[in-house]
């Protein structure tokens, strides 16, 4: 039988390269589309053992004449846009490059399977950010979206130009709204990885204490690799549609971080001096964790908790990992990385 075809953009970022694997252990063969940047790359598909496996595409997204040609010439059976700039804190002061990213690529990507590959079936990487900060206390497919951050209203617009394209148009596009989802790779500004790799460094390195923002913002937060599973029952439904992929438990930040550090094996003592927030450890006395006003977003989402009904009941998908079993998986990796650092590690 002719292996299926898969182009996947951001095939660099964390979701891309989970995805790769899974989409390379079902058979299919796999492009990626990567930009040139002067340092380092590929960490995440050598670390996964599976950058050799790949064809690398280099080029840009926004790039729209070279990476129409791209799509014409491979004609995917599947397209996943997962290239974005993801960073919601970033996007406040660089609104400009995010909106080209994350939604004129996507309009380029769309007309041109509209014109020359129809067969194509298109996933896009939406998000919970577009909920903002919604008056429901769990968010669905129908929820009302209500753009906090340039980040947000990228995607939300993105988000319906998929739907237009596909009523429309006739497309098989799709979009999954994925609420957090975390783990070992995931890049080092999110306040997850953040939170693990600098409480593994204070304990074994004699690291410096964690420097954060609002502890009392609350996400829902899951495992990529669940995830990517999500994603490929998505675009393979019968019929294209939207699905909220999360896992239906949302938690504060701090409530993140007394976790991680039971899992370290730190017992956190929180004080303040002045408006200052702190926290040391009972046992040794080290300062672990500091507030700092520079963290703080210029307008925050307060809370994120996914309604997963209708994935559950019409793909049959629900999380296998909980937030302790995350967290565990990120801690033992960053005791890896700790343990042999003249191996090949992400970050
Ligand atoms: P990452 O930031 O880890 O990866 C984003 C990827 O996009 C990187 O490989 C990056 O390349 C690539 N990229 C950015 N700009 C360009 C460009 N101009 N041309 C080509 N490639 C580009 O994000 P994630 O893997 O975490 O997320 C994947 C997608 O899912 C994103 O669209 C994100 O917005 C969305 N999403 C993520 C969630 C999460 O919790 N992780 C939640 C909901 C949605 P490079 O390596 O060169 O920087
Ligand atoms: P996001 O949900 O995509 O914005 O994911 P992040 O991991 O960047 O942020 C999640 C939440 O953590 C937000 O409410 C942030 O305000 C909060 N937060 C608190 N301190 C930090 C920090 O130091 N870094 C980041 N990235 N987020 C922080």
């Amino acid at each position: 039988m002719k292996k299926k075809v898969a182009l996947i953009t951001g095939i660099n970022g964390q979701d891309g390269s989970y995805l790769a694997k899974f989409l390379l252990e079902k058979g299919f063969i796999v492009y990626g589309l990567s930009r040139r940047t002067s340092n380092y790359k590929f960490q995440r598909l050598k670390y996964l053992g599976i950058f050799n496996k790949i064809k690398i595409i280099y080029g840009d997204i926004v790039e729209f004449e070279y990476f129409s040609k791209i799509i014409k010439n491979i004609k995917p059976d599947m397209l996943f846009n997962l290239a974005a700039q993801s960073f919601v804190d970033y996007s406040f002061d660089n609104k400009f490059t995010t909106f080209e990213i994350n939604n004129k690529a996507v309009y380029n990507i769309l007309e041109t399977i509209k014109n020359f590959s129809t067969k194509t079936k298109f996933y896009q990487a939406s998000t919970s950010e577009m909920y903002g900060n919604s008056k429901k206390k769990s968010q669905n497919e129908n929820t009302e979206f209500n753009p906090i951050s340039p980040y947000a209203v990228s995607k939300v617009s993105a988000h319906d130009l998929v739907r237009i394209y596909r009523n429309s148009f006739g497309l098989f596009a799709c979009s999954g709204i994925l609420f957090n989802h975390e783990s070992p790779l995931r890049g080092p500004e999110f306040v997850t990885k953040k939170i693990i790799s600098a409480l593994i460094r204070i304990k074994y390195k004699n690291g410096k204490p964690l420097e954060l923002g609002n502890l009392y913002s609350k996400r829902d937060w899951g495992y990529v690799e669940d995830y990517v599973s999500a994603i490929f029952k998505i675009i393979n439904h019968s019929s294209p549609e939207d699905f909220v992929v999360g896992t239906g438990v949302s938690k504060s930040i701090l409530e993140f971080f007394k976790l991680s550090c039971s899992e370290i094996g730190f017992n956190p003592i929180f004080k303040k001096q002045g408006l200052k927030k702190y926290c040391y450890d009972k046992k040794t006395n080290k300062k672990l964790m500091v507030v700092k006003k520079e963290f703080f977003r210029e307008q925050e989402l307060h809370h994120l908790k996914a309604d997963i009904s209708k994935i559950k009941k019409k793909l049959k998908w629900k999380p296998k990992t909980n937030l302790k079993q995350l967290i565990k998986k990120m801690v033992k990796y960053e005791l890896e990385k700790i343990n042999n650092p003249q191996e090949e590690h992400f970050y």
